[in-house]
């Protein structure tokens, strides 16, 4: 395969103005390092937080994406686990220091020197990429490139969400009925579990589609679910569903957020969280997690619900991702000729 010499790239400037579509020099790989020609690059909403100026501290210019389904074009040295022509999937954790007290215990999720995909990295919202050979994943051969894309990060932080609300669960609430839920949901029947789903009050859309993928209950985040729950997820940046979820789990109950920003929670009253309740975050993900849901999805199966955009409509789908107006997950084709599933 080739290398060209230019790539096409969504590039952001600025926090708060839109990507930018450019033409810019081909990244070549490093030590370690692999060029992939981007396939497709899902997106998630840690990318609208990144536009919209809610990250500290984010690489500038930085190319957004870090669900990236990639094909191997050239390996750095020592990047010779993969080969050229190898599909990999690329997720939001780029590169760890293997030194720091939280890598050294096994939490490379939390290390203090850790790089991020289309954040202090560049992203997958490109024709090429670059990645670390040791944070990419071979792919389920059972999906298509499309299909994959959501697993990367909805998929994997999901998995963490859910994995960290503990083993006790018959009933499960999941706050925000988005990509994140809609995978989780699927895993979380096929372990025998009990979905109640939370959408925005009045989106039946939302509700029903998580009807259709095996939820028991669907209601507005304004509802009171029929029987006490006893964990809940939130994937919905909205710092009012912690008490929401508190009031709504049982004595001893955990109430997981999932995502990297969530509006201020409003104070309540220390009875909701008494009797042994949990209230905790997830951040990032470690590659285990990678590890597991990618053994475990094709079990379930997982099917990813998703919409293929081209990639230089990136700012529609971000916009898209910030009214709500998604069904699943949005999906950038990045590659010459488009894509199907
Ligand atoms: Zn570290
Ligand atoms: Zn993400």
């Amino acid at each position: 395969m080739t290398v060209p010499r230019t790539m096409r790239a969504m590039v952001l400037t600025q926090p708060g103005k839109p990507l930018e579509l450019r033409e810019l020099p081909a990244p070549r790989p490093g030590p370690g390092q692999l060029l992939l020609r981007v396939r497709c690059c899902a997106v998630c909403r840690t990318d609208l937080h990144l536009v919209d100026g809610e990250l500290p501290s984010p690489k500038l210019p930085v190319i957004p994406g870090h669900e990236i389904v990639g094909e191997v074009v050239a390996a750095g040295d020592g990047a010779e686990r993969f080969e050229p022509g190898q599909r990999v999937g690329v997720p939001w954790l780029g590169w760890t220091c293997g030194e720091c007290s939280h890598c050294r215990a096994g939490r490379e999720n939390l290390c203090e020197n850790a790089r991020f995909h289309g954040y202090t990295l560049d992203g997958g919202f490109a024709e090429l990429t670059v990645a670390d050979h040791r944070y990419a994943f071979p792919l389920p051969p059972g999906y298509g490139d499309v299909e994959a894309a959501p697993l990367l990060c909805a998929g994997l932080i999901g998995y963490r969400t859910y994995r960290l609300a503990g083993e006790e669960i018959d009933r499960l609430g999941l706050y925000g009925f988005g990509a994140a839920a809609h995978i989780v949901a699927q895993i979380a029947v096929h372990q025998g579990r009990k979905v109640f789903a939370f959408t925005r009050p009045g989106d039946t859309a939302a509700q029903e589609f998580a009807r259709a993928l095996g939820a028991v209950w669907a209601g507005g985040s304004d509802e009171t679910p029929p029987q006490e729950l006893d964990a809940a997820l939130i994937f919905a940046p909205v710092g009012p569903l912690i008490p929401a979820a508190l009031r709504a789990v049982r004595a001893g109950g955990v109430v997981v957020s999932g995502g990297i920003h969530m509006s201020d929670i409003p104070s309540f009253p220390y009875r909701i969280l008494w009797q042994e309740r949990v209230v905790r975050s997830v951040a990032n993900l470690t590659r285990r997690d990678g590890d597991e849901l990618l053994a475990l999805a094709p079990k379930v199966p997982i099917r990813t619900h998703t919409e293929v955009l081209p990639l230089a409509d990136a700012n529609l789908a971000l916009d898209r991702l910030r009214a709500g107006d998604v069904e699943g997950a949005l999906v950038l084709d990045c590659g010459e000729s488009p894509l199907s599933r």
